[in-house]
C-alpha cells in the first residue's frame, strides 16, 4: 500500500525505503541526484513540496545571493567592506558568515548593503563553510570579471 513509491523518482529524490512514520505520516528514506540521503514524508514528495536533499534549495539561495552581488556590484560600491576578514563579535564559528542555529545545525550567510543572504542550512559545519566560500569565490570571480578586484 504505501511502498508503492518506493524506487519511483520524484525530482531529484529517489525512494528507497520505508522508514517510520510520525503523526500517522509515512516517512521515506530517499536518494538525492548528488548523491546525499534524506528523509521526507511520503506527502512532501507526492505534492513536490520537497524536491532535492536541501541542495536544489541552496542553489537557488546561492545564485540569489550572486545575483544581489552583482547588482551591488554595478552600483560601484564598497569593495573594502565586503572584502573585511574581521568577525562579528556574535560570530562564534571563526568563519565569516557561518552560524550554528539553536537546533546545532550550520547556517551559511553572506552579507551585502546591510542584507543578510541565506546560503542554506546545514547538518556539518564543514557543508555551511563550503557553502559560504563557494559564494565567496563567484562574488570574486565577478569583482575580478569587472576589474573591482
Ligand atoms: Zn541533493
Amino acid at each position: 500500500m504505501s511502498d508503492d513509491i518506493i524506487g519511483k523518482k520524484f525530482n531529484r529524490l529517489t525512494v528507497i525505503e520505508k522508514i517510520g512514520s510520525k503523526n500517522r505520516h509515512s516517512i521515506y528514506k530517499c536518494l538525492c541526484e548528488c548523491g546525499n540521503y534524506t528523509e521526507v514524508y511520503r506527502s512532501s514528495l507526492t505534492t513536490n513540496d520537497i524536491k532535492s536533499c536541501g541542495c536544489l534549495r541552496d542553489q537557488f539561495y546561492k545564485e540569489t545571493a550572486i545575483n544581489a552581488i552583482k547588482k551591488y556590484q554595478a552600483d560601484g560600491t564598497n569593495i573594502a567592506y565586503i572584502k573585511s576578514t574581521k568577525l562579528s563579535k556574535s560570530n562564534k564559528s571563526g568563519v565569516k558568515g557561518v552560524y550554528q542555529k539553536k537546533n546545532g545545525k550550520w547556517c551559511a550567510q553572506i552579507m551585502f548593503k546591510r542584507k543578510c543572504y541565506n546560503l542554506g542550512t546545514f547538518i556539518n559545519k564543514e557543508d555551511a563553510t563550503k557553502a559560504r566560500k563557494e559564494a565567496e569565490e563567484k562574488r570574486d570571480e565577478y569583482l575580478r570579471e569587472k576589474g573591482l578586484l
